[in-house]
């Protein structure tokens, strides 16, 4: 293997042996890994305060002011789950039949290696070679992605770090294919309360979980209709609605006073949080006015994660087209993410119309048992990430 192909692969073992699960958040010791690999490589270190000891680690090779690219990767993982369903170990970084096995892997250690070893080819051509870079090359590692409140990228958001002419990519796993569009992430709760009594007399009561259950078919109903009134989005299909969560009553023989639900709504353009949340409201209506005294309340989980394109004339994508092309010998394709991400956070936030997501690996090899990377995938994301890097900012 050459020098940066063998480095991507003992990288992304490393930062797999540093576990990282959120829940608990513990992104520590992997934030001073990194932080002191980019400093090994003389590449310049920010570090932003999150929460306690969690911060974001920002890495920079310096160009000469135009606008940034802001590679992102997130630090923490989902937890392992149980480990004796694993055949590898979760923390072992062990490689079999040419794949790379371990929890973050795929999700995103993987894209945050081939990113840091991008930033250090670039920061030795700058430094030994003359190569001048219109502006900043730049990695921010976040924490808490995997968790509703994105705390890492939202510091980011509100910080103003990258402003809205910045080049945001997120490596997060898309089989190193372009992905264009985010879908939107809407997460609410919704508590329904009733009044206790005994199940023999359920008529003194106001059972929560029986108006729950109407909720609960209402929601999926007007989802379907509302899907199968629109054509599909070209890259981010129809909206979906999943109830995820149940919880309600307290003992076999008592009328139930309350009941909670978590609601999962996915949405394209051109829907917008307005629609998710008439709809979601419009059950609860019906359902409040059907049963005397039930009282409900609905309440967001996350911020705003409405859905997210990419300006299409971005100077990102067409430099990214340029590059891929010149590695592959092929077209990219553009494709949307049927998730949410650090970039998709920070495109809201600051306005940016530049958001777009490519790594290594599949998502549905994230967060998996036995999660893992190709390192073909690793391979391919260094190659086209220093090419669409020296497109964008190499002249
Ligand atoms: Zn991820």
């Amino acid at each position: 293997m050459l020098e940066p192909e063998r480095a991507v692969v003992q990288l992304t073992q490393a930062m797999v042996r540093i576990p990282s699960e959120n829940p608990t958040g513990n992104e520590v010791a992997l934030s001073r890994f990194i932080r002191e690999w980019l400093e090994a490589h003389k590449i310049e270190v920010q570090l932003q305060a999150v929460e306690g000891e969690r911060v974001n680690v920002i890495g920079r090779v310096r160009g000469q002011g135009g606008p940034p690219l802001v590679l992102i990767a997130h630090m923490d993982t989902v937890p392992i789950g149980e480990q004796a369903k694993w055949k590898h170990d979760p923390f072992g970084g062990e490689i079999e039949d040419g794949s790379l096995y371990g929890r973050g892997s795929c999700d995103m250690k993987g894209g945050m290696a081939a990113a840091l070893v991008v930033l250090a080819k670039l920061q030795r051509a700058v430094q030994e070679e003359g190569l001048n870079l219109s502006g900043d090359l730049v990695l921010a590692c976040t924490v808490d992605e995997e968790e509703s409140l994105m705390k890492g990228s939202s510091a980011l958001g509100h910080a103003k770090i990258f402003g809205p002419d910045a080049y945001l990519l997120t490596m997060e796993p898309t089989g190193c294919k372009l992905n264009v569009a985010h879908k939107g992430a809407f997460w609410y709760e919704v508590t329904f309360l009733g009044k206790l009594a005994h199940a023999a007399n359920p008529q003194i009561g106001v059972d929560a979980n029986r108006a729950m259950a109407e909720a609960i078919t209402g929601w999926y109903q007007r989802a379907e209709e509302l899907a199968s009134k629109m054509a599909p989005h070209p890259l981010l299909g129809l909206p979906t609605l999943v109830v995820s969560r149940v919880q309600g009553g307290i003992k076999t023989n008592v009328v139930s006073e309350y009941c909670r639900a978590e609601i999962d709504m996915r949405v394209p353009p051109p829907l917008t949080a307005t629609e998710v949340a008439s709809l979601l409201q419009g059950v609860v209506e019906q359902v409040e006015a059907k049963w005397q005294g039930i009282t409900s309340e609905i309440r967001p989980m996350t911020t705003l994660r409405p859905p997210v394109e990419c300006d299409p004339h971005s100077p990102l994508v067409a430099a990214f087209d340029r590059g891929y092309k010149s590695v592959l010998g092929q077209e990219a394709e553009h494709l949307g993410f049927q998730a949410y991400t650090d970039a998709a956070m920070l495109a809201v936030m600051t306005g940016n119309p530049n958001a777009v997501v490519f790594g290594p690996g599949l998502l549905s090899d994230a967060h998996t048992t036995d999660e893992k990377v190709e390192i073909s995938q690793l391979i391919t994301a260094v190659r086209v990430l220093e090419a669409t890097a020296r497109e964008l900012l190499g002249k």
